[in-house]
């Protein structure tokens, strides 16, 4: 089975999508897309909380996305960060 694999864009590792989480930002604020089926330029993290700071602190975000992204405080504090799996 050949699985498409993404990028995190915080710290570059590929890795298959389902370990990923999507990111959209319809209205140009950044929002966490649980169903990974939203329309538009997705962006990856990693589910771990270094992943979504760096790729916050250096604009990632934004760049991938194409567009002047904001990012809600509550995303970076949310405990979909932990990966239980690991
Ligand atoms: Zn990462």
């Amino acid at each position: 089975m050949s699985e498409a694999t993404r990028t995190c864009v915080g710290c570059g590792r590929k890795a298959p999508q389902r370990e990923l989480v999507r990111f959209v930002a319809p209205e140009g604020l950044l929002t966490r897309d649980e169903t990974r089926r939203s329309p538009g330029r997705g962006a990856y993290t990693c589910r771990r909380p270094a992943c979504f700071e760096r790729a916050a602190a250096t604009r990632a975000f934004s760049r991938t996305l194409r567009r002047n992204v904001r990012i809600p405080l509550e995303l970076s504090t949310e405990t979909w960060l932990i990966d239980k799996d690991h």
